[in-house]
């Protein structure tokens, strides 16, 4: 174990507290998560706080290294058991999808561990350059954050090639993350780099290809990645 007392003080304060605010689903995510940090992180990443609520724009996820908060959308990773409507915080509500919120936690995790190993040279550094340059009025509003730049950055990429490792993921073999502009036969695309890990499993395949179908009947715009058809 490499993880200080502090550390685990706060990660039990942490799923205490869930256990008041999320219920049922607060203190798995926890739990999740520090079988990750053990599993891919080597014990190291110091906790935050995994929120349940509104990430910006709509998105399935988030994080804010300000705070070192972790937020899932309630709309996108929750549901009842009898899918009936229930309102927020009801004991009732549950993961929809416990493989792919695996792999979307770890995903978060990933900026978590650039902000805290690399500081300014992860991608921290980006968003920090364009505070000094006057160019971000306020941070996570979606519009001024860059999610191009911290999918295209070589801390991100350096996590990516570790984790996609046979030690690891192993999820896209072959694979390098790096440029995407490179040329590099074998290397990933920006859609890969950005969603990874969960674009290469099975379940995200699946669902994909569904909702192209479904769009494509409905004579709407096909949407390829747009994760939960539902
Ligand atoms: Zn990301």
């Amino acid at each position: 174990m490499n993880k200080n007392k502090s550390s685990s003080s706060i990660l039990e304060t942490l799923k205490a507290a869930s256990d008041i605010t999320d219920p049922g689903y607060g203190r798995w995510a926890y739990e999740l998560w520090e079988s990750h940090n053990e599993n891919y992180f080597d014990g190291k990443l110091e906790p935050g706080a995994i929120h349940w609520g509104c990430p910006p724009a709509g998105h399935s996820a988030n994080y804010d290294f300000t705070r070192n908060i972790i937020t899932f959308s309630t709309l996108m990773w929750l549901r009842t058991i009898d899918g009936k409507a229930i309102s927020v915080g009801d004991y009732r509500r549950r993961i929809k999808d416990k493989a792919a919120f695996s792999d979307y936690l770890l995903h978060e995790m990933i900026h978590q561990a650039i902000h805290q190993r690399h500081g300014k040279d992860g991608e921290s550094y980006t968003i920090k350059t364009k505070i000094a340059q006057g160019q971000v009025a306020r941070l996570y509003q979606q519009e001024e954050y860059d999610v191009v730049k911290i999918h295209k950055c070589k801390a991100w990429y350096d996590e990516v090639n570790r984790l996609n490792s046979a030690k690891f993921l192993n999820v896209a073999p072959g694979k390098i993350a790096k440029d995407p502009n490179s040329n590099y036969e074998n290397a990933m695309s920006y859609d890969e780099l950005i969603r990874f890990p969960y674009i290469f499993r099975d379940y995200f395949i699946k669902k994909v290809n569904a909702k192209g179908k479904r769009e494509t009947n409905k004579g709407r715009k096909k949407q390829k990645y747009n994760f939960f058809p539902d």
